[in-house]
């Protein structure tokens, strides 16, 4: 794609390595291959005027660290530990064990977030541009990408990179470039969008001895007025402050921005209908009032590109193994969707025996591209295996694979097929990354920071 009319464009200094979105994924990439490769030579584009994408402007809970079952194993290391590290140091996170669902969730204060991605990338080198959205791509005839068109206040500004990751959770980059890809919806219902919101100046005392969290879905269960009869509302860091993530707004396809801004509408008001259920129906809520709403409706999935190789359902479920493994993920398939009957519901599939399965490398190339990786929620996967694979213990963990993945790439002048994946393993290993099996069960009550988190 290309742009049809002619706007004035501000040529920037090439760099090594571009990221596009600055989510979970597009953060640990960038930091990733920027220690490696030195201050200046990567650049993070965000349309944001923050980064951390959805991790930071929806939710504050990252899921997939820890398999779920009675005997949870820590599988996700690295540089998401010292994301986590840092914001322990400052007392905003907490463990919510748990055996059910995507197990034991680190909960933190998303505004600590913030600061926290702004360090790492500010001491890692990164070039970081906010409000700043990618508008075109430029590939030459074989595919490669060779730069990118960029809106801001300011004007277009051209960036020319020779290594590119796709971190926009959209796949926006890969679209403009013409690389192939799916959508959901056009193969199966898409997954639900949410707006999750905050509320403020809730009893918990009273809430826990009121029934607590069985209480409110009984009574949940009896409001006709709520938009679905589940949902889920957590203590976050702060005292007497509660996350939720309960609206659902369903059949949407987020690329389509007229359907968007209804769904943004839509997640609203439904936010203000739980509010008054909450306050009404429910002891300990009584004072409560949302105090925050996401900075945009929560999208699950969108474009999902075609990558070397396609994670499927079947790799999950049957704990496959890879060689070129970058990652584990124990999580199980969590589809949000409608059910027959018209109404709203999760579907759960779990990885047999508290078991995980091997994230190929090959899930993060788009298929036979020379100079791009895809990583975080448009990574190379099937409905149900991205169901699976998109907690954001995950997604940090794609993003550590492909920024180093990337590193090397730049070293050595090569594909990333090319990458010889002993060394990325190793270099990987080093970082901290889990690439097998853990023996020992997961203590989920404390979180220990690592001694050598500045490393
Ligand atoms: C409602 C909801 C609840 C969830 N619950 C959990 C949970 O509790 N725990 C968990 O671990 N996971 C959860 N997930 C899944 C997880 O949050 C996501 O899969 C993950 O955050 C995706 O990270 P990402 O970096 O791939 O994408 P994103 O976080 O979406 O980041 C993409 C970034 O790219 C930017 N961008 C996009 N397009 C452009 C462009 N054209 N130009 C410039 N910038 C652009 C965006 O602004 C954004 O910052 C949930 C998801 C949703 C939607």
């Amino acid at each position: 794609m290309s742009l049809r009319w002619a706007p004035d464009v501000t040529e920037l200094p090439k760099v090594d390595l571009a990221v596009i979105g600055a989510g979970s994924a597009g953060c640990c990439a960038a930091y990733a291959a920027a220690r490696l490769l030195g201050p200046g030579r990567v650049m993070l584009i965000e349309r944001y005027g923050f980064l951390g994408g959805t991790s930071t402007a929806v939710l504050d809970t990252f899921y997939g660290f820890y398999t779920p079952g009675k005997e949870p194993k820590k599988v996700v290391g690295g540089i998401p530990d010292r994301v986590v590290d840092r914001m322990a140091r400052e007392g905003e996170i907490m463990l919510r064990p748990n055996s059910y669902g995507a197990g034991t969730g680190v909960t933190y204060n998303p505004e600590r977030l913030k600061r926290v991605w702004d360090e790492m990338t500010q001491e890692a080198g990164v070039q970081v541009l906010h409000h700043t959205l990618l508008v075109d791509a430029e590939t030459d005839p074989d595919g490669r990408l060779r730069s990118v068109v960029l809106a801001t206040k300011s004007g277009f500004y051209r960036v020319r990179a020779a290594y590119w990751i796709d971190a926009s959770g959209d796949a926006d980059l890969c679209h403009l470039a013409g690389y192939p890809y799916e959508k959901a919806g056009d193969l199966e219902p898409a997954q639900t969008l949410t707006t999750t919101f905050r509320m403020a100046n809730v009893d918990l005392g009273r809430f826990e001895s009121e029934g607590g969290k069985t209480m409110m879905l009984e009574r949940m269960k009896d409001a006709s007025e709520l938009p679905r009869s589940k949902g889920s509302a957590h203590p976050m860091t702060i005292e007497g402050c509660i996350a939720t993530v309960a609206v659902r707004v369903a059949d949407v396809d987020a690329t389509d921005v007229f359907a968007l801004t209804e769904a943004e509408r839509e997640g609203r008001r439904q936010a203000y209908v739980y509010e008054q259920f909450f306050r009404g129906r429910v002891p300990g809520y009584e004072n409560a009032r949302i105090v925050g709403l996401a900075v945009g409706i929560g999208v699950r999935e969108t474009r999902r590109v075609h990558g070397e190789h396609r994670l499927t359902r079947h790799d999950c479920l049957s704990a496959a193994n890879y060689e070129d493994r970058v990652l584990l993920c124990g999580a199980p398939i969590e589809d949000h969707r409608k059910n027959h009957a018209g109404g709203e519901e999760t579907a759960w599939a779990y990885v047999p025996g508290g078991a995980t399965y091997d994230v190929p490398y090959r899930t993060l190339i788009p298929k036979g591209q020379p100079n791009t990786w895809v990583v975080g929620r448009c990574f190379s996967a099937t409905h149900d295996a991205h169901a699976s694979c998109r907690s954001m213990g995950q997604t940090m963990s794609m993003g550590q694979a492909a920024g180093i993945a990337s590193a090397i790439c730049v070293q050595k002048e090569i594909a990333p097929q090319q990458v010889p994946i002993d060394r990325l393993q190793e270099a990987l290993r080093q970082e901290g990354a889990v690439l097998e099996m853990p023996e020992m069960i997961a203590d989920t009550r404390v979180w220990k920071v690592s001694q050598e988190m500045n490393r």
